[in-house]
């Protein structure tokens, strides 16, 4: 974090009168941290970036050489991704998809659509038909067990996405009588945040075995089980981040496993965004005021949830770090609080604004900077950034 430190302490110096507020994307951590997770994948392993997590130009563009491909949730996304590479793989899905997104994620050429129903498999044929092209497809599917013991707690409740585990027969059987689809395999996206390696692992085994089993029943070419993201930071507890060694030790043994009958194993597909993305950013801000009411001290910063909603959405401790400014511009005494517990409170005019509760803090004065890490993934993309017409952040980039 040293890095993060000097970088912040020497723009205030450059700038004293700009009260700080900035995303901070770490390109060069970006580029390791992906680099360091496609090189430990197994062969017949593929990994793709799911942009929603961040779909900074800057961050896919780094991604590029290194990923397999991209896994977009809109058109607009699609269109981002085809906006840096007119070839790059991109994966397609989303649980509501309009007749023009569709025809344009396949004039867009995607590599594979994901397909979430049983009406939108005839409506990507017909599609497809009209415009003379033969989409690519993976079902997604709707898992209702029995799932290894240890992993049922992550589904089980019914949800919107995919289609019924119980419906898949009809739906294959379906895409035997559309001539513009080729099935091509199925997409799993059952969970999110996962911190457990070996369960995350038992979960894709059970993906690969459903697989395999619809594949021996029904018989057609099952090239891709697409396994989707959701592998987890510990936010509260980084040093327990999830096993990632564990897991691909894991994930080799599930592809190793010699299939029945003279099948190819299918290749296993992920599309991780958090796991991406979340360590290459810092989400920063300046404090503004610091005041007591009642027993309770509170700090403002120059900025809130609205420009990084990650600790309010899911409820957790997020950690943060304090970056000192020396510089002082007014004649006024700046009022600082000791080794005693602070409330991080945003701009937003909402109780609800508060990215940590009474947390220690050896030192914060007026004019410091609070700096928020693991704030590449889920942090600006998710927040309600226009509220009250607030100023947004400036983004800033390291290499
Ligand atoms: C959001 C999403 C992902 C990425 O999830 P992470 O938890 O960020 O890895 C992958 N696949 C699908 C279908 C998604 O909706």
């Amino acid at each position: 974090m040293n890095h993060i430190s000097d970088y912040i302490q020497s723009r205030k110096s450059r700038h004293p009168g700009e009260p700080f507020n900035a995303f901070i994307y770490d390109l060069g951590e970006l580029k390791r941290n992906a680099a360091r997770i496609v090189a430990s994948l197994p062969a017949g392993a593929k990994y793709f970036y799911a942009i929603k997590a961040n779909s900074d130009k800057k961050m896919i563009e780094t991604l590029l050489p290194i990923v397999d491909g991209f896994e977009v949730a809109s058109l607009g996304e699609a269109e981002k991704v085809r906006e840096i590479s007119g070839s790059a793989d991109i994966i397609f899905g989303g649980p509501g998809k309009t007749d023009v997104e569709i025809e344009n994620a396949l004039r867009l050429r995607v590599s594979l659509l994901h397909v979430e129903s049983i009406s939108e498999l005839h409506r990507t044929n017909w599609i497809a038909d009209r415009l003379g092209m033969k989409a690519n497809i993976l079902l997604r599917v709707n898992l209702r067990g029995p799932l290894p013991s240890g992993t049922l707690q992550m589904c089980g409740v019914p949800s919107q996405f995919g289609i019924d585990e119980a419906d898949i027969p009809q739906a294959i059987e379906i895409t035997g009588s559309c001539p513009n689809v080729s099935l091509r395999g199925f997409h799993f996206h059952s969970l999110s945040n996962q911190l457990d390696a070996p369960q995350h692992a038992a979960m894709v085994g059970h993906y690969v075995e459903r697989a395999r089993k619809w594949q021996t029943q029904y018989g057609f070419d099952l090239r891709y089980v697409n396994a989707g993201g959701g592998i987890g930071i510990n936010y509260e507890k980084l040093e327990a981040t999830f096993d990632w060694d564990t897991f691909v030790r894991l994930l080799g043994h599930i592809i190793e496993k010699e299939p029945e009958g003279n099948a190819r194993c299918p290749e296993i597909l992920f599309e991780c965004g958090r796991y991406t993305a979340a360590s290459c950013g810092y989400y920063a801000a300046e404090v503004l005021d610091i005041k007591k009411i009642g027993d309770s001290s509170f700090a403002v910063i120059n900025g809130g949830l609205h420009q990084f909603l990650l600790p309010g959405a899911w409820k957790h401790r997020h950690p943060f770090f304090i970056v000192p400014v020396d510089g002082w511009l007014y004649p006024l005494s700046r009022i600082e609080i000791n080794d005693q517990p602070v409330t991080i409170v945003g701009r937003m005019n909402s109780p609800r604004d508060i990215l940590a509760r009474n947390e220690n803090v050896a030192r914060l004065r007026i004019g410091d900077v609070v700096v928020f890490p693991y704030a590449g993934a889920y942090g600006w993309s998710i927040s309600a950034h226009d509220f009250s017409s607030l100023e947004h952040p400036e983004f800033l980039y390291m290499s």
